[in-house]
């Protein structure tokens, strides 16, 4: 049996590469948490 992809979903805030450009420097995506994928499922 094959499972289907899963499709994810680039962050739209990092834009799927989990960092995001701070000036000269970079942080962690904080929508994603780095992952560069838009969290799955609700959190709360
Ligand atoms: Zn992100």
């Amino acid at each position: 049996m094959q499972k289907p992809p899963k499709k994810k979903e680039k962050c739209p805030h990092c834009e799927g590469k989990g960092l995001i450009k701070l000036g000269d420097r970079k942080v962690k995506c904080s929508r994603c948490g780095g992952s560069g994928f838009k969290p799955s499922g609700p959190k709360h």
